[in-house]
């Protein structure tokens, strides 16, 4: 069929709204007609050519949320009418690596996933070329083809808009407390960058129990809305003395900081306000590969702290997104107040310039 679709044609160039070809179905395969897909951080990152070997033309978006049209012939967990959210990893529920609780990514659909940018799409073409996706969703197309391990059904209540949010900025967000960093009741946190993933930290921080839930942003104007979701402290994080300051609030540091930016000045700064004896810094943030780098002291971490990372906050992309869209429903999440700006497909740059500059904390495309 043929499907309107955003495509990167090339590194720091506009996206050109085009029609391209979506190949058949296979066995495993659902069809799903888009209905909203998130601006994410890390489209943008690729749009500005920071992803070496990725394979352009290629079209982006990996938070997605539509309807199921048409199943596969050995497509079991979905079905036509469902609405469902997907990912950039999948969980096919039986390997080894789905069945640990020390990562996230399935032997087959986690590196499957991560893996897509850099290789020809089974499903895209344009004008009988072969093209890229970023995510095996392509969000940013009007409608697409995925294996079923990369989907999960949600409540029909949920809005679009909102449903989108969880299939990359609340999984990555709330994962990273929950199945990263394991903040226990009484923890303090400080969340570096108030962004789309900022306040989802919050808000698993406060799912968690932390005591103190400290922010750093640039932008003072983030200050009100974090408050609203449990933020108990806030700095600018233009104040060179911001470590020093949170150390000092705390009484000697926080358990956990979160560096969500992908800078590795603020990457320093959050480390800096880590606990000697067990501070977790937790590395969210892309950063580009020239500036990807910082120092840390052996005697640093023999003395007790450590730094972790995971893909998608080490959320298993079926199973406990499916949990945390329960916590949603049941009220514990704010999900609904990251929506900043509803976009058409057409206005799709205008959202990537907005993030740039900070303007936004989610724009979502609507088709
Ligand atoms: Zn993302
Ligand atoms: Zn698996």
């Amino acid at each position: 069929m043929r499907v309107q679709a955003a495509v990167a044609e090339t590194p720091g160039r506009p996206l050109s709204v085009e029609t391209v070809d979506l190949g058949g179905l296979g066995p495993n395969d659902i069809l799903v007609e888009a209905k909203a897909a998130g601006l994410c951080h890390s489209d943008l990152h690729v749009l500005q050519g920071n992803a070496p070997g990725y394979i352009f033309p290629s079209i982006l978006g990996h938070e997605g949320a539509g309807v199921v049209i048409e199943c596969g012939e050995r497509v079991t967990r979905l079905k036509a009418g469902d609405h469902v959210v997907t990912c950039v990893i999948g969980e096919c529920g039986h390997c080894a690596g789905c069945r640990s609780d020390r990562t996230n990514l399935c032997e087959t659909r986690g590196v499957e996933g991560l893996a897509a940018g850099g290789r020809p799409s089974r499903h895209f073409s344009k004008d009988g070329q072969s093209i890229s996706t970023l995510a095996g969703g392509a969000a940013f197309a009007a409608y697409t083809i995925l294996d079923q391990d990369f989907a999960t059904a949600i409540p029909k209540s949920i809005a679009w808009d909102v449903a989108c949010l969880f299939g990359c900025a609340v999984l990555t967000g709330v994962g990273s407390v929950l199945y990263t960093a394991k903040v226990r009741a009484g923890d303090a946190v400080a969340i570096f960058g108030l962004g789309g993933i900022g306040l989802n930290v919050i808000d698993g921080a406060k799912m968690a129990g932390a005591s103190r839930i400290i922010g750093v942003d640039l932008n003072p104007a983030k200050e009100d809305l974090a408050r609203e979701l449990g933020l108990t402290d806030f700095f600018d994080g233009r104040d060179t003395d911001v470590a020093q300051h949170i150390r000092a609030l705390t009484g000697g540091g926080v358990q956990h900081a979160f560096e969500c930016t992908g800078s590795v000045t603020v990457a320093r700064s959050a480390w800096l306000t880590t606990r000697v004896d067990c501070g977790q810094l937790i590395l969210i943030g892309a950063a580009p590969p020239d500036r990807d780098r910082f120092e840390i002291t052996i005697g640093d971490i023999q003395l007790g702290r450590v730094v972790l990372g995971g893909v998608m906050g080490k959320a298993k992309p079926r199973t406990d997104l499916a949990a945390i869209i329960d916590r949603f429903v049941a009220g514990d999440l704010h999900t609904n107040r990251l929506v900043s700006h509803h976009l058409r497909l057409s206005e799709i740059n205008e959202g990537f310039r907005m993030m740039d500059a900070g303007e936004s904390i989610r724009s979502v495309v609507m088709f």
